[in-house]
């Protein structure tokens, strides 16, 4: 228990810390009011509205962006569950869609919850959301989904990104791995939740892609399995091939409009087919703990 805590004071320091160094830029991140998440998550996302956000009954959690917002979760869990899941979208800001997907889907997980722990990020790059236009990286220009902590990531990743993507931008890894406090506190939900499943989801190559042990899914609605490789310091490679956890990524195939309400429907309910089928828990685990929402002054 004291390290849990000493743990998550370690984090806040970390946050604390990586808001300091994002002072420079622009006022300083922990003087952002905090703003209902719905508010903006209605104004910018595609077929999402004021009831929708509101059901889904969002929460904040300890996670900040670099521009101080507040990184919010819902937890749905079943009576007896079986398997943890966390579902994130809206790790790449410009890919809308995503984050539409998850707030649907906690609307399915409340009608069908399938026998799981879910717990659900809609926008883990907030930043990226929010700007106008809206932007794949996060307020550092990092590309999230290259600044998990793969091995020889230093070396790895930094060679792709010179050789492979000749300084994309819109690729930078960033300095080094979980250098960016959207990545950490993915990182730590990863450790603290100890999913049995990952879905990550994307826009706009239409594709399902898959790491890790288990079957993969050969569809979720109209989206087939092609698994495209793996990048230095994804989470596809970082969760599903160096912790043995699966990864599903999703990638939607467009990134401004969501799949129409019936084929989002169809593609969780193709989800939940699998994990009867393919997803195991491992011997012995305890279930998670409940989510628990920070207490937040103002
Ligand atoms: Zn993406």
């Amino acid at each position: 228990m004291t390290s849990c805590f000493l743990r998550l004071g370690l984090a806040s320091l970390g946050m604390a810390l990586a808001g300091l160094a994002a002072a420079a830029d622009g006022g300083p991140p922990w003087t952002r009011a905090y703003v209902d998440p719905c508010a903006e998550f209605v104004a910018r996302l595609p077929n999402v509205k004021a009831p929708l956000c509101a059901a889904a009954r969002l929460q904040p959690t300890f996670g900040r962006s670099v521009q101080g917002r507040t990184i919010h979760a819902r937890d749905v869990v079943a009576p007896e569950p079986r398997l943890r899941v966390l579902v994130v979208g809206g790790m790449h800001g410009d890919e809308l869609s995503s984050s539409s997907v998850v707030l649907h889907w906690i609307q399915f997980a409340q009608e069908i919850p399938a026998s799981a722990h879910w717990r659900f990020i809609p926008a883990l790059n907030p930043d990226g959301l929010m700007r106008r236009p809206a932007r794949r990286m996060n307020a550092n220009g990092v590309d999230l989904n290259r600044n998990f902590p793969t091995p020889d990531w230093e070396r790895q990743a930094r060679i792709y990104w010179e050789k492979r993507t000749r300084k994309d931008p819109r690729r930078w890894p960033g300095p080094r791995p979980l250098s960016e406090p959207e990545t950490q506190f993915f990182h730590d939900e990863m450790e603290r939740f100890q999913p049995d499943l990952i879905v990550s989801i994307h826009a706009p190559y239409g594709v399902l892609d898959f790491d890790g042990p288990t079957v993969p899914p050969k569809r979720l609605g109209r989206l087939y399995l092609d698994q495209v490789g793996i990048f230095p310091g994804s989470l596809g490679n970082y969760g599903g091939v160096h912790k043995g956890m699966p990864v599903v990524t999703i990638e939607l195939s467009s990134a401004i409009r969501t799949p129409l309400d019936a084929e989002m429907r169809q593609m969780w309910l193709d989800l939940l087919r699998w994990m009867d089928e393919r997803v195991m828990p491992p011997a012995g685990v305890q279930p998670a703990a409940p989510f628990r929402a920070p207490h937040r002054a103002g």
